[in-house]
């Protein structure tokens, strides 16, 4: 019998199964085009159209014969990326989240294709590695730290917590990884009322029950109040709680507060509990000479986690979390050994001869993901491009914008800061003059000025409360804003704002 050469054996399958693994030039040829198109944004109209005409073209009945991939190009061409979410655009500035820049785009097509697996030993692996000693650096986090990528900062707080419960375990004579929850004790996670939402779910999931999450106080500038952390903690040993962790939020989400980190490791300590710090979003802050004081103990966390999908603008789907015992992560996570999995290794010390004798770093047993991207691949092509003195820029860049976006709205007599910018959030809101307003109508107003920005402006800011007002929120990340857009930002919500306050409509 004749083995087929490798590239005839596609052209001799027979039928139906067409998947093409040859014409990618063709593919990208037609595709990118339309991305670059896409990526000018040109144009100022941000009511996309054309929703009738994407969805006819995605939402069809399951082909039965497949249409081969030059009209799957075709589609991704004509119907899908034109009309492709905006988060790019100068005026981006909602949530936490944007479009990747070119670096972590093209590194994450070129892992797609060419180091499909975090498993094995090849280069994409090691980018991973690398890039983990990288952030690691430019953070200056101590090297104890170690940890693992995740799709994530949702997964890096399950990831990061399901150690502390490991530990919190152990501490009490039980492998919980093996034997499940001890039987009997009630946990207490403790983090501030800012705290982001998937601390709970992490807890819930984790099996301690989201009602274990005991919400600390806020001070006047939305940080974690210490006294009534104390407090909390004091009541739950008296109550024989057993602590999880403590949570200080290294740049909370609704307005990029920093909880006071050294203070509250001293309470972890005190109480003999975990401090885990949640920096997804504000952990780059440290980047800043302004900010980073507001960043002292760190060095005492037990977890951290950042997400580079957020201010480092790789593609969405890299979180990375990490711990200072990283055997506890072993000995959460781990897969029990596995014949299939075994069948591929190498005994230990053995001369490799192919990248299939053994794996790559241990990042499958680490984590709650087998399968996964090489995700460190586009964080290593990013700081490969911009370096530590690049992201550096963006951070003291985008933290000047919130300045300067806080300086319009204590200048001007229809704005009014509602929050002092900590990290690159500026809450602010329009208030009529001349016009007594309740709050609620204040509320009301602002929400409809957003809601015209959002249909016919280029500027995207997402909201919040914020001493229970209605804030206007934008949260500057995004590579391509500069200051022109903030001045045209507090510009357009005056305009917007005058013209409801005048008409009781927004201008059209
Ligand atoms: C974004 C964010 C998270 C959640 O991370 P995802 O990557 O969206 O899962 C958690 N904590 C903070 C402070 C965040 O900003």
């Amino acid at each position: 019998m004749t083995t087929p050469s490798p590239s005839t054996r596609s052209a001799d399958r027979d039928g139906l199964d067409r998947a093409d693994s040859t014409s990618l030039r063709s593919a990208l040829d037609r595709l990118l085009p339309a991305l670059e198109e896409f990526n000018r944004f040109e144009g100022e109209d941000p009511t996309v159209p054309g929703a009738e005409r994407w969805r006819a073209a995605i939402d069809t009945p399951m082909p039965i014969t497949g249409d081969g991939l030059e009209k799957v190009v075709d589609t991704l061409s004509r119907d899908v990326v034109p009309f492709g979410l905006r988060m790019g655009a100068p005026g981006f500035c909602g949530w936490v989240t944007g479009q990747p820049t070119t670096a972590g785009a093209v590194a994450s097509l070129a892992q797609a294709i060419a180091g499909p697996q975090r498993f094995f030993v090849h280069p994409f692996t090691l980018m991973e590695e690398v890039a983990l000693r990288w952030i690691s650096e430019l953070l200056e986090l101590p090297a104890a730290l170690q940890g693992v990528f995740t799709s994530g900062g949702s997964t890096a707080t399950l990831v990061a917590l399901g150690a502390a419960r490991q530990r919190a375990g152990e501490k009490l004579g039980h492998d919980i990884a093996a034997g499940g929850l001890v039987p009997g004790v009630s946990w207490r996670l403790y983090a501030s009322s800012e705290v982001h939402h998937v601390v709970a779910r992490a807890a819930g999931v984790l099996g301690m029950g989201r009602e274990c999450v005991v919400e600390v106080r806020t001070d006047d500038r939305q940080r974690l109040d210490l006294d009534d952390l104390e407090q909390a903690l004091e009541s739950g040993a008296r109550q024989r709680h057993v602590p999880l962790a403590v949570v200080a939020t290294a740049g909370t989400v609704n307005t990029g507060a920093i909880d006071p980190i050294a203070e509250i490791a001293e309470l972890a300590e005190r109480y003999r509990t975990w401090l885990h710090v949640d920096g997804a979003y504000g952990l780059f802050g440290v980047l800043d000479a302004r900010t980073k004081p507001l960043f002292e103990g760190l060095a005492r966390a037990d977890s951290v986690i950042v997400d580079p999908h957020k201010w480092m603008a790789t593609p969405v789907g890299c979180g990375v979390a990490l711990v200072r015992d990283a055997e506890l992560l072993h000995r959460t996570f781990t897969l029990e050994p596995a014949a299939y999995l075994e069948g591929a290794v190498a005994a230990e010390g053995q001369h490799l001869r192919s990248p299939w004798d053994t794996f790559a770093g241990d990042h499958h047993n680490l984590s709650v993901e087998q399968s996964a991207p090489p995700r460190g691949a586009q964080v290593w092509a990013t700081l490969r491009e911009i370096g530590a003195d690049g992201m550096r820029q963006r951070v003291t860049r985008h933290l000047d914008l919130a300045h300067r976006l806080a300086e319009h709205a204590r200048d001007h007599e229809r704005l009014e800061l509602l929050a002092e910018p900590q990290l690159s959030i500026c809450c602010f809101r329009y208030v009529p003059v001349g016009h007594a307003c309740s709050e609620a109508s204040l509320d009301e107003l602002n929400e409809q000025i957003i809601r015209t920005l959002h249909a016919s402006s280029r500027f995207t800011p997402s909201a919040t409360r914020v001493n229970d007002r209605y804030a206007i929120r934008p949260c500057f990340i995004n590579p391509r804003t500069g200051p022109d857009d903030v001045d045209d930002l507090a510009r357009a919500v005056v305009d917007i704002g005058d013209s409801i306050a005048a008409t009781g409509k927004p201008e059209s």
